[in-house]
């Protein structure tokens, strides 16, 4: 079976580089000298991906990222990976449509917080990945893990500064403010960890930046890669 790692990246390319990075930095610690990943990767024009999101047509949306998951399946890629957590509400379809796993995001940081106990997790991520259930659901169903999100002001304030700043390589001081004081509220109301449920948030925010356990989506996704690499993913566990 091929080890190559498929990745639909593009949404936005700032994360995606750093998927790349951290695969490849990964992959070099864990092996050395001059061992890279294989990777093959399909990076989408996100403009034509957020007009879709506007618009509400995740069918349009699905099938863009179904013709690019084919693509890369048919280039030789034994497993694919969105790299974006919003995309993830056509992840089902995307995996039928290429025929190979895909490892799933919200599963692979699933797995992670509850290997550690977390309970009431808060997720940052946009407003469709806040407001919409595929993300939250899965985590109930699967992990039981009751998921908090910001109240409606702060939503704004974090899906704003992911598409107005981060997507476009903006990072700014009183946005992390803001990040930092969202999290803050929520630690008050209870919550025992952070999910960066969106690939950007980690160019904003990092561990440094609250008491909280931090679990940054693209980390964790990017490290089942390499485990799937490296023949140590169990791909059943967090296969769309
Ligand atoms: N990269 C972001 C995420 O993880 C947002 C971009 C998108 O809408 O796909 O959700």
């Amino acid at each position: 079976m091929s080890r190559i790692i498929g990745l639909i990246g593009g949404m936005s390319w700032e994360s995606t580089a750093t998927y790349y990075r951290e695969i490849n930095e990964m992959v070099r610690d864990r092996h050395g000298g001059l061992v890279s990943a294989d990777i093959l990767m399909r990076s989408v024009n996100f403009d034509e991906i957020v007009a879709l999101q506007k618009a509400g047509d995740w069918t349009g949306a699905e099938a863009r990222l179904a013709e690019a998951g084919r693509g890369l399946a048919g280039a030789g890629a034994g497993c694919l990976l969105i790299c974006t957590n919003t995309m993830h509400l056509v992840a089902p379809g995307v995996a039928r449509a290429a025929g190979v796993p895909l490892i799933h995001i919200v599963d692979v940081v699933g797995r992670e917080l509850a290997a550690v106990g977390v309970r009431k997790p808060l997720l940052l991520a946009t407003r469709y990945t806040m407001e919409q259930n595929f993300w939250k659901d899965r985590l109930k169903q699967r992990f039981a893990l009751d998921v908090m999100i910001p109240e409606e002001q702060d939503r704004a304030i974090v899906h704003d500064v992911i598409f107005d700043e981060l997507c476009r390589g903006i990072v700014k001081e009183t946005s992390r403010e803001s990040y930092i004081d969202i999290i803050g509220k929520a630690q008050k109301d209870g919550a025992d960890a952070v999910i960066f449920g969106c690939t950007e948030i980690g160019l904003l925010i990092g561990e440094g930046d609250t008491e909280l356990p931090v679990f940054d989506s693209t980390k964790l996704h990017a490290r089942a890669a390499v485990d799937f690499y490296d023949g140590r993913l169990d791909i059943d566990a967090v296969a769309a």
